[in-house]
């Protein structure tokens, strides 16, 4: 598939084509906390204003906690009052890929990572402008990348 990622200079390039993480579920259990492994691996949700990343306001990149691919940046958070990290846009389109959710009686749309199909959350229509978007996203399924520590994030085959 075709991603953007950071190079060493801190810039979004692309989009490159990126090869899929496939792991077993050892090794997800291995790499992650039974809550990250719960709501990325196995489509949890977190419990509303818990999340160690709702109220964090620095500037930087929340990239996925599967596979680090950059996923939402900090110019794109908004505080949605619903308890759950949330974001007007992706960081870019590529990045994160949409399917049609109808568990528990509803029908919504998830949000899960376009190289690893790590489950983010979901994306609803009430959102602020400009795109009138909100990605709802667990806590749990990122990583935080403070702006300054950009270059951490870069992809080798960005350059
Ligand atoms: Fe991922």
């Amino acid at each position: 598939m075709k991603v953007r990622v950071y190079n060493k200079a801190g810039e979004l390039v692309g989009p490159l084509e990126s090869a899929e993480v496939v792991k077993s579920e050892t090794e997800w259990k291995r790499q992650l906390t039974r809550k990250q492994y719960e709501v990325a691996r196995g489509k949890g949700t977190e419990a509303p204003f818990c999340g160690l990343l709702l109220d964090n306001k620095r500037d930087g990149v929340y990239a996925c906690v599967c596979c680090r691919l950059p996923l939402f940046s900090s110019s794109s958070k908004f505080n949605s009052d619903t308890g759950w990290p949330s974001f007007f846009q992706p960081v870019a389109s590529e990045n994160v890929v949409t399917e049609d959710d109808r568990s528990y009686g509803m029908r919504r749309t998830e949000i899960l990572c376009t190289r690893c199909a790590c489950h983010l959350g979901h994306v609803f229509n009430d959102g602020p402008k400009p795109t009138g978007l909100r990605f709802c996203v667990n806590s749990e399924s990122l990583v935080f990348v403070d702006k300054a520590d950009l270059a951490t994030l870069a992809d080798p085959a960005a350059g």
